[in-house]
């Protein structure tokens, strides 16, 4: 659909935040990096409702979201992460895949709302972007493993933001942020 942004977007293959191509859908980076690592995962096809697509390629694009979420849990290790299919914005069928940390705003609780969207420069984008795809290109399918300690039972306890939390997670993106 000329219209539709993500249409649109699809058809950028130069885009910095294009993390990997799928069979049937294509990765990127979503703008918001609070949660560092966020992506979208946008079907090829214009599809308005996940409901309505046929049960192939249902089944199909559950593979390539499985394939991107093991790159992510690999690669950047989070403790979570969190998958949502909304619409509400762009009404043209796509995953959010959400890592959830230890010091993420809401740990432990939906990642929203998490107050003002943090941006990367278009360099730390696109250094992201490639080290995920580099990621999804250099790995197998296989579900990974659980990573780490489980959340704090209490949000927001003492200690949940101190440095301690950055040796728990030593892939975390701070050598790009
Ligand atoms: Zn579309």
């Amino acid at each position: 659909m000329a219209e539709c942004p993500f249409c649109r977007l699809l058809g950028s293959r130069r885009h910095a935040a294009r993390i990997a191509e799928f069979e049937h859908s294509v990765a990127f980076l979503h703008l918001d990096q609070t949660h560092p690592g966020r992506s979208v995962l946008i079907l090829k096809r214009h599809f308005d409702h996940y409901h309505e697509l046929p049960e192939p390629l249902f089944t199909a694009f559950n593979r390539d979201l499985r394939r991107l979420a093991a790159a992510l849990l690999r690669e950047l290790r989070p403790q979570r992460l969190n998958y949502a299919v909304l619409g509400n914005v762009v009404p043209h069928v796509h995953w959010h895949l959400i890592p959830r940390y230890l010091d993420d705003p809401n740990p432990g609780a939906p990642p929203w709302p998490a107050g003002e969207p943090r941006r990367l420069t278009a360099d730390q984008y696109a250094a992201l972007a490639r080290r995920l795809g580099l990621a999804v290109a250099g790995r197998d399918d296989a579900p990974p493993s659980a990573s780490g300690p489980a959340f704090q039972s209490s949000p927001g306890a003492p200690g949940v933001r101190g440095p301690w939390l950055r040796r728990l997670i030593p892939n975390r993106l701070d050598p790009l942020l």
